[in-house]
């Protein structure tokens, strides 16, 4: 449906975007806080809402990493091969992927609260957003992710002590409720592992490999000022692709004037 499917606008992409992108990341402390900065600033909008950081946390969680896999492909056309571990053996290998069309399934009903009706009575219970991934990550992990959830996402007043309480029965119900409520993405991918020859599935997080870094990005606007004398702002103006371009320029003819220097 295209009504439902997540649909976004990135800003126009240049040093200055990518650098208050790569800055806001390395400010936050938790995956998810990274998520939610990150496409606050590279988007224009999501689906007919500005980008607002409100609006970022207010998505659910499979729709964050869509949107996600979606930037880091169009930041990274070319990107086709990943390095992968093998979940049995741990040896590394490659793994080709096409980040431009994560999968994503809406879910049998698009909600933002669910009602299940537990051991304790019937409880209501908030479809999980960014905001909750935000506030899961920053808590202690319990020895039951689902009780950890029920406890987070509870409407009731007294969610924290009822999630305690909650029998198995409750929380797989909790669970699948909310999963049916959720939409999901496709961010595992089955490979065949050439070491062990077993297959294995390998979780796949752009954030890792995907996003400028701030030292990357300071590294060619010194490269680029220091050879043609431009000011940092003009550089941070250059599209990302001809920034790269120029550095890349610059070293090699740094490397090869080095060389030459000890003949
Ligand atoms: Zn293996």
């Amino acid at each position: 449906m295209a009504s439902t499917f997540p649909f976004a606008r990135l800003r126009p992409l240049d040093g200055a975007v990518e650098l208050a992108a790569a800055t806001a990341t390395a400010a936050t402390s938790t995956r998810p806080e990274a998520v939610t900065a990150l496409l606050c600033v590279l988007l224009d909008s999501v689906g007919d809402q500005p980008a607002t950081r409100q609006a970022i946390r207010a998505l659910p969680c499979a729709t964050r990493e869509w949107l996600v896999q979606w930037t880091a492909a169009r930041l990274n056309p070319g990107l086709r091969w990943f390095e992968a571990r093998c979940a049995h053996c741990r040896e590394p290998f490659d793994l080709s992927l096409d980040l431009a069309r994560p999968i994503w399934r809406a879910p049998d009903e698009a909600l933002t609260e669910i009602s299940v009706a537990t051991s304790l009575g019937p409880r209501r219970f908030a479809v999980p957003t960014g905001e909750h991934e935000e506030q899961l990550a920053l808590r202690e992990p319990g020895a039951d992710p689902r009780r950890d959830v029920a406890s987070l996402c509870g409407l009731s007043p007294a969610a924290d002590e009822e999630a305690d309480r909650f029998d198995e029965h409750d929380l797989q119900l909790i669970d699948e409720a909310l999963e049916r409520a959720s939409p999901d993405i496709a961010d595992m991918a089955a490979a065949r592992c050439p070491s062990c020859g077993r297959d294995t599935e390998c979780c796949v997080d752009p954030l890792l490999f995907a996003f400028p870094r701030e030292a990357d990005i300071l590294s060619e606007i010194h490269l680029i000022a220091s050879a043609y004398g431009w000011d940092h702002d003009g550089i941070l103006r250059l599209p990302a692709r001809h920034r790269a371009a120029y550095a890349g320029m610059i070293a090699r003819e740094r490397r090869a004037q080095t060389s030459m220097a000890r003949r």
